[in-house]
């Protein structure tokens, strides 16, 4: 028995139908070969062999043709791109400078521009007269800004109380006191140029609509990042800058000079200065 004659065998198929022109031809063919065949040893036939056997097509499958290459042009995706990250941004800012009060406000209130909003309790907009004379600029908003949503709350904020009040202001009086940051940096810490940079059109909108006569800003971070610069802090104190066109005049933060009181009497000669460039744009106007 021939070795497909044994696989037949095994599948539980012994006889095998051939047609009869080609049984004849086989036996005609080679007599000796078929002598030669049938006394060859008769191998053992695995399981596997068998199932190579099955899995073998009876006829010979031609190869599968593939399919013709579609030339056609790649179609576009189904959510087309947005614009460039700094185009993006140059709208953001351009839509922010034109808001007005109300517009403002509910922007901050539901920002999420930067990760800042992820760990605040509240925005911290602003608080005063917004026809202010004067404009009061902090840093960011500590634990009890957070919690209350007002800027300078806390000793701090009851220090500054006290500066406005020697120059005969009040907080809400012809003041407007604003951070750079309207959400608090977790743990206080310094907050970051990204988030400086995506906050900051806010505040340039907030002075825009106050038009103030002059801009004190309250410590080195503020002042920095008002004007633009790395210059410390004892440096551009004692000197009058400008922030598009309004005069801004630079001193200590509150917080640092509960810390250090020796700075008090330099705050006080910059508050003065204050308030001469006040006079002097009142004068002017
Ligand atoms: S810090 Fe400013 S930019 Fe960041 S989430 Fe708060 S409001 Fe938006």
């Amino acid at each position: 028995m021939n070795r497909r004659a044994q696989f037949l065998e095994v599948l539980g198929i012994p006889t095998e139908w051939v047609p009869r022109e080609r049984a004849d031809a086989q036996a005609e063919a080679a007599p000796e070969a078929a002598v030669a065949q049938a006394a060859m040893p008769v191998a053992e036939v695995t399981v596997a062999e068998v199932a190579a056997v099955v899995a073998e097509p009876a006829v010979p499958v031609p190869a599968p043709v593939a399919p013709p290459v579609s030339r056609a042009p790649v179609a576009p995706p189904l959510v087309p791109a947005g614009p460039e990250p700094g185009l993006a941004q140059a709208g953001r800012e351009a839509a922010i400078a034109s808001m007005e009060w109300p517009a403002l406000d509910a922007a901050v209130a539901s920002c999420t521009a930067c990760g800042l909003c992820q760990g605040r309790t509240n925005t911290v907009f602003a608080v005063g007269d917004r026809q202010a004379e004067w404009m009061l600029v902090g840093e960011a908003p500590g634990e009890n800004e957070d919690q209350q949503g007002e800027p300078f709350v806390g000793q701090a904020g009851k220090l500054l109380d006290n500066m406005l009040g020697s120059l005969g202001l009040a907080r809400g009086r012809n003041v407007f006191i604003a951070n750079v940051l309207k959400c608090r940096p977790p743990g206080n810490r310094n907050p970051e140029p990204e988030e400086v940079a995506q906050c900051e059109p806010f505040l340039r909108r907030q002075i825009a609509l106050v038009k103030p006569r002059v801009i004190v800003v309250l410590g080195r971070f503020a002042a920095q990042s008002l004007l633009r610069t790395t210059t410390p802090i004892g440096k551009l104190r004692g000197t009058v800058h400008s922030y598009e066109g309004i005069p801004v005049v630079v001193t200590y933060h509150p917080a640092y000079l509960l810390r250090t009181l020796t700075d008090k009497a330099r705050a006080w000669e910059d508050l003065c200065l204050a308030r001469e460039v006040h006079d002097r744009a009142g004068a002017g106007a």
